[in-house]
């Protein structure tokens, strides 16, 4: 079945295009460095980590799964971002990773939502850990692809809702552990709307992870 599909569509590494891998052991060590610590323009008020820097296979991974439809590199992402959080989070404590909302349009169009993708692969490699996706972005909230920090800010504000509802569906331990991850952190503004939709059902997050960082 591989051999037959690489014939339609030839597997190459999905950080850097190296032919015959979907991922290769060179980008598998970029992703499993430690974090780097970010410091966005609109601060969320909680830290905020990456797996790398906006470049290199972070980067080429994060647009392959996104604009070219390569569902398969939720496993590599998964796994680098379960790597990062099991060193993040407090160890006697559930973890609930929350992945930052996109636009419900734009999802449908990448073919299903890529953060959440990753996400769910990470969880499957950690202990007392699940992904609830909790925020999403209220129907009028463009792409944010092209705006600068203040439209960014003027497009997102008060429109990242989490809902009550949801919340007490999901069942969520008293004493858990909040964690925000996104594919990309530029501006900060996602991360800011989203830090304070769940502090508004009374969700204190504990940070923010994403792939990779501007
Ligand atoms: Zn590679």
């Amino acid at each position: 079945m591989r051999t037959l599909l690489d014939l339609v569509l030839p597997a190459s590494c999905g950080g850097c295009d190296t032919p015959g891998v979907d991922w290769c052991t060179d980008c598998a060590a970029e992703l499993s460095r430690d974090p780097i610590r970010l410091r966005p323009r609109s601060d969320p008020g909680v830290p905020c980590w990456a797996l790398g820097p906006y470049r290199g296979a972070a980067r080429r991974a994060v647009l392959a799964a996104k604009e070219r439809g390569r569902r398969d590199l939720a496993a590599p992402l998964g796994v680098a971002l379960a790597r990062a959080l099991s060193t993040l989070r407090a160890k006697d404590r559930p973890l609930m990773v929350v992945p930052a909302p996109s636009r419900r349009a734009a999802a449908r169009r990448r073919g299903g939502d890529p953060v959440l993708r990753a996400a769910r692969a990470a969880t499957g490699w950690l202990h007392d850990c699940q992904v609830v996706p909790l925020a999403r972005t209220r129907w009028y909230v463009r792409d944010s692809v092209g705006l600068t920090t203040r439209e960014r800010h003027h497009n997102l504000h008060g429109r990242i809702i989490v809902a009550p509802a949801a919340v007490n569906s999901a069942q969520i331990p008293e004493n858990v552990e909040v964690v925000l991850v996104d594919d990309v952190l530029t501006t900060g503004a996602t991360a800011t709307e989203t830090v304070r939709a769940l502090s508004r059902v009374g969700l204190r997050t504990r940070a923010v992870l994403v792939v990779c960082g501007a």
